[in-house]
């Protein structure tokens, strides 16, 4: 990630929608590819502060009157410079892939939804970035991507009221559609999970980055390369995908995982090593990328993959060191073993395969 500056000169984030320097509105503009400042422009009508833009904005509905989103949409203008009426209600590119969106009545809920949003738009920046290629419900997509975030559901019905009968939801990615229970955006409740599976970290964005990977598995191995990654992840064809979990679940990961695999959940089925191991990817894009921007040096997202790699090593190594100095967990738990930045390097010649079919998003 970088950082961005308001028309004040003070420093924007990603996250900004307000500068805290002139107090100014902020927000993503799709022109400038930026999170600019905004200046009044009629109503509900902003234009872009970068001075070499100045495209007409109008606030995503999901900013302008939910606040869960910092994102704007272009305003087409006619002719005379007026601008064409928009709908009030309509939302920027990445809030129209969410379909379902929490029970706001619910006390938290809103809190939850806002930094399930925030986790996304990181995701989705990164996407971009690597020019991967995505597409929402009603794109020429032919996987369109979506997303549900729901939460667990006390089953009741009109008779009488079943205590404690939970309806489950599960965390997962179903022909395009990634479902996230919403409980995850509880932070005691998330470590307390974190801590249950043994994991070394558990995040919104790590969970977006896993389902994801297997998005991309569905859009770009099935039926075009599942040879090719079979021979990398192991074929997933022999292993039955039910019979994998209940091993595992009940076995464990070999004692020697830490030499191929990312994470000991990798070693299920090659389903989930392939997963496990784009999130890596994703990992090690959005680290490279602010350490580029942020005058940490290195080769950025499109450098050669050796170096990238090497790269990652170096920062993980300094970044796990500053780490434990203020008392937190690894930023990089993972040891990038040749075996495993092998399969990182299917992941990331598949991702710029991917790139190059484009058109679809
Ligand atoms: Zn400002
Ligand atoms: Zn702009
Ligand atoms: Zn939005
Ligand atoms: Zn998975």
């Amino acid at each position: 990630m970088k950082t961005f500056n308001c028309i004040c000169g003070n420093r924007l984030y990603f996250e900004n929608s307000q500068c805290l320097g002139c107090g100014r509105h902020s927000g993503w503009c799709p022109g400038c590819r930026a999170i600019v400042g905004l200046e009044p422009a009629g109503p509900d009508l902003w234009r872009c502060g970068n001075a070499r833009c100045g495209t007409m904005l109008a606030k995503c509905h999901n900013y302008a009157v939910r606040n869960v989103c910092n994102r704007c949409l272009v305003v087409v203008t006619g002719p005379d410079g007026t601008a064409a009426p928009m709908a009030g209600d309509a939302l920027c590119d990445y809030c129209a892939l969410t379909v379902t969106i929490p029970d706001l009545s619910k006390p938290g809920n809103h809190e939850k939804w806002y930094r399930l949003e925030v986790a996304k738009r990181r995701l989705l920046y990164s996407m971009d970035l690597i020019g991967v290629p995505y597409g929402g419900p009603g794109s020429a997509c032919p996987l369109p991507l979506s997303f549900d975030f729901l939460e667990d559901e006390v089953v009741t019905d009109r008779t009488w009221q079943s205590m404690g009968e939970v309806e489950r939801v599960f965390t997962g990615h179903d022909n395009g559609r990634i479902t996230i229970n919403i409980r995850e955006a509880d932070d005691v409740e998330r470590e307390r999970l974190r801590v249950d599976f043994q994991e070394a970290h558990r995040t919104l964005i790590g969970h977006l980055r896993h389902e994801i990977g297997h998005y991309f598995w569905q859009l770009l191995v099935y039926n075009h390369d599942e040879d090719r990654c079979a021979r990398v992840f192991g074929d997933h064809r022999a292993v039955d995908y039910g019979q994998a979990m209940q091993w595992y679940y009940q076995n464990g990961p070999m004692a020697d995982w830490r030499g191929a695999y990312v994470s000991a959940y990798a070693t299920m089925h090659p389903w989930e090593d392939f997963a496990e191991t784009f999130a890596t990817y994703l990992d090690m894009i959005s680290v490279l990328d602010t350490a580029s921007n942020m005058g940490l040096g290195g080769p950025g997202v499109a450098g050669d993959f050796d170096l990238m790699i090497e790269h990652y090593r170096h920062l993980g190594l300094v970044m796990n060191e500053m780490n434990r100095s203020m008392g937190l967990t690894d930023l990089v738990p993972e040891v990038i073993t040749d075996a495993i930045a092998r399969k990182i390097h299917y992941i990331h010649e598949l991702v710029r395969s991917g790139a190059c079919v484009g058109g679809v998003s």
